[in-house]
């Protein structure tokens, strides 16, 4: 695509934010100053309307804008559910009312939020949550747990999935409410997980209330826009989870660096949950297991099958600039990252051998201590979180490759009617 000018749409947007933050980017602001800035600039988030604090272009621009800030060393929006769930939750579902109170305090960071959706007895089966929304004169009062719940420990808001309807079908009595999360009737809880990261929360929820006009969508349809957020979570690449490299000294970086550190906090075992296959060669020189010729042959298995699954990628991406709608790529990529976590703690237990589940000041690998016993502990989180291998493995079959639906029991009785068969 060019421009009137002759230039690429690339070109053109990276001329325009470069020139934009040459003039505006001031470190010594304060982060609360700089974030109005941003948002009043669109730049914070091209892909969104112009209306609401974004710039209409198409998404594949907000990579080239990424790049510019990083070159600038300018401080970005902020990282974690808002940008991320909240807002293109808000921005397709919400009122315009809604948009107005929500969409521009998150781009500045006044605001943070979680999702509630899972639930002990709703995970792969969400839209069997139980938990309860009822209305009153003033709102909804709402009671019931939810789990696995990121950041929930320090968030303003959760989006929240909850039913409000028990006499229609599943997927039609649910509700999408905006949970205000400090309030007596919420109490959160952390989890800690067998890797001794503790990055989810449990919430409990006890005649907690929701406003009457938090609604996103309609009341009923909660489904249809939790679809939404789902979609957004699974393309996040875990990449973007990594905390930015704020360029030079200055109020506004400092403060950045501050909030980051605390939104990526439970996402830094995320790259060990992965498997690693990066750092299997450097590990076989340095345990001098190199030449080994059963380890060299798993070690090209395991990058044949990593780089595969990197160009694939790559392709769908590509697909997906040129508009194309998306292909199978997407649906195959989450169970190829499954099976590559799993296939990179064989590689690295083979190398390292029993020594490889030592951690902190007893593993004797020294500098990247406990890193192999944290990938062995971390791996399993990729075939459950997102989705379990099971799940992705039914939806490839039937969306996919065409063959039969998994026969749905319930579907079409009022919910009801389920949860009193048990
Ligand atoms: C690291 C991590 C991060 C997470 N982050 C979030 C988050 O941010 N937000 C959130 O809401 N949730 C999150 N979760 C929860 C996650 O979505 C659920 O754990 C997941 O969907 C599985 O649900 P479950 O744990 O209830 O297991 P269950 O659904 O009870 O499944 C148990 C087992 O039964 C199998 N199974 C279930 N149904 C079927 C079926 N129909 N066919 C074949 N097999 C089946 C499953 O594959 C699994 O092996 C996270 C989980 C993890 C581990």
């Amino acid at each position: 695509m060019t421009s009137p000018g002759g230039r690429s749409l690339e070109e053109e947007v990276r001329a325009q934010v470069a020139a934009w933050l040459a003039a505006a980017w001031d470190p010594e602001l304060s982060l609360a100053q700089w974030r109005a800035r941003l948002a009043d600039s669109g730049w914070a988030c091209p892909a969104w309307p112009r209306e609401w604090c974004g710039r209409g272009l198409p998404a594949a621009a907000a990579g080239v804008v990424a790049q510019e800030f990083a070159r600038a060393g300018a401080v970005a929006a902020p990282e974690g559910a808002g940008l991320n769930l909240a807002g293109p939750t808000i921005l397709e579902h919400g009122s315009d009312e809604l948009k107005r109170r929500f969409l521009r305090p998150t781009v500045t960071g006044e605001i943070s939020w979680c999702q509630l959706f899972s639930e002990p007895g709703a995970g792969s089966d969400l839209a069997g949550l139980r938990t309860r929304a009822e209305r009153d004169a003033d709102g909804f009062v709402v009671s019931g747990q939810k789990v696995w719940n990121t950041s929930a420990n320090h968030a303003d808001f959760g989006l929240l999935l909850a039913r409000t309807d028990w006499d229609a079908p599943k997927h039609r009595g649910l509700t999408y409410l905006i949970l205000p999360m400090r309030q007596p009737g919420v109490e959160v809880r952390p989890l800690r997980q067998m890797n001794g990261h503790a990055s989810f929360n449990e919430v409990f929820l006890d005649r907690a209330r929701v406003p009457a006009g938090n609604v996103i969508g309609d009341p009923g349809r909660g489904w249809t826009v939790a679809l939404t957020t789902l979609a957004h979570e699974r393309r996040l690449a875990p990449a973007a989870r990594r905390p930015p490299a704020h360029g030079p000294a200055g109020r506004a970086a400092r403060e950045a660096a501050e909030e980051s550190e605390r939104a990526m906090a439970p996402y830094r075992w995320y790259p060990q949950r992965a498997g690693r296959p990066d750092l299997v060669i450097e590990r076989a020189i340095a345990a001098g297991r190199a030449a080994d010729p059963l380890v060299r042959q798993e070690i090209v298995k395991l990058i044949t099958l990593a780089w595969s699954a990197r160009w694939t990628a790559q392709r769908a991406a590509a697909a997906r600039a040129l508009g194309r709608p998306p292909g199978p790529e997407g649906s195959v990529a989450k169970l190829a990252s499954s099976n590559i976590a799993r296939a990179a703690a064989r590689v690295h237990a083979m190398i390292a051998g029993p020594a490889g589940q030592l951690a902190g000041a007893d593993d004797p690998a020294g500098g990247r201590a406990g890193i192999i016993s944290e990938i062995f502990l971390s791996v399993p989180a990729v075939s459950i979180a997102g989705g379990t291998d099971q799940i992705q493995r039914t939806i490839l079959a039937e969306r996919i490759l065409g063959l039969a639906r998994e026969p749905a029991r319930d579907a079409g009785v009022p919910f009801r009617e389920v949860v009193s068969s048990g």
